[in-house]
């Protein structure tokens, strides 16, 4: 009987340690919650804004590899610049997910950045080097000029609706490209106070060359321009000016672009 007593009594102790241990190991357990919840919290957004990051990358990497090599731009440079610029900053918010894909994209007033691949083919086709001084009519977001700047261009860029220019003006400010200027005007005569260009790029489509574009390439110096109907298929060309009124074109193919308008909104 006694021992049977002193069963039920362990039994009861053991019993009530345990809850009491329990009890207290919860009561722990809330505290430590309650002082962890905030540190974790930091080192989720933490995790989250470094994998971002690197989602941005690899994203950017395999557009590179699928998109732009794959396609046939050999120029080694080229494809280290279109690896480094952030295609995402100069997107809006609502199409930042699409940034590395292959395509265009809206970037309001009815203009579009160019697609990777465009902007990789038009680049190498500028054959330009470090130091080299570019023009290019069409700022839009000023992607493009990012990536002439990031291979150390001197950049001279255009855009005809002011808004677009303010934008991508503070937008390339914000990204510290301290070597591109942005003006708002009509390119088609150009930026004669900076002419001669080693380069000119025409990202809009016009139906015929501009000659002030000719007329401000040095000597040597390639123009890319796209030349077509509006809203049709362009042919992309490639003029080289040889000598001081002679000028050699070869074409790149057929592109699609937004059309090259003359007023300024
Ligand atoms: N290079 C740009 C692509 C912009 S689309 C980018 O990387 O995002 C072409 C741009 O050319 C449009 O923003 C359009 O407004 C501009 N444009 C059209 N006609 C123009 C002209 N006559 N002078 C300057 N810009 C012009």
């Amino acid at each position: 009987m006694s021992r049977r007593l002193t069963v039920l009594i362990v039994l009861i102790l053991v019993i009530a340690i345990a809850g009491g241990v329990t009890f207290l190991r919860g009561r722990l357990y809330v505290a430590e919650e309650n002082v962890e919840v905030p540190q974790e919290t930091k080192e989720i957004q933490l995790v989250a804004a470094t994998v971002g990051t690197d989602l941005y990358a690899e994203a950017r990497d395999q557009m590179v590899e699928r998109g732009i090599v794959a396609y046939g731009i050999v120029s080694p440079d080229v494809i280290a610049v279109m690896r480094r610029v952030p295609r995402h900053q100069f997107i809006p918010e609502e199409y930042k997910h699409l940034a590395y894909e292959n395509n265009p994209l809206p970037i309001g007033y009815g203009q579009t950045i160019s697609q990777p691949y465009i902007v990789a083919l038009m680049t190498q086709e500028l054959d330009v080097e470090a130091g080299d001084k570019v023009l290019e009519i069409g700022t839009g977001s000023g992607y493009q000029a990012a990536v002439l700047a990031e291979l150390d261009i001197e950049v001279f860029t255009m855009e005809i609706i002011e808004s677009l220019a303010n934008e991508a003006g503070q937008r390339l400010k914000d990204l510290a490209y301290e070597s591109i200027h942005v003006q708002n005007a009509d390119g088609y005569f150009g930026w004669p106070d900076e002419a001669p260009f080693d380069a000119i790029i025409v990202t809009a489509a016009p139906d015929h060359i501009p000659q002030p574009l000719l007329q401000q390439l040095a000597i040597g110096g390639v123009l890319v321009i796209p030349v077509g109907p509006v809203g049709g298929v362009q042919e992309l060309w490639r003029v080289t000016r040889v000598s001081l009124d002679e000028f050699q074109s070869a074409s790149l193919g057929g592109v699609r672009f937004v059309p090259f308008t003359r007023t300024l909104d």
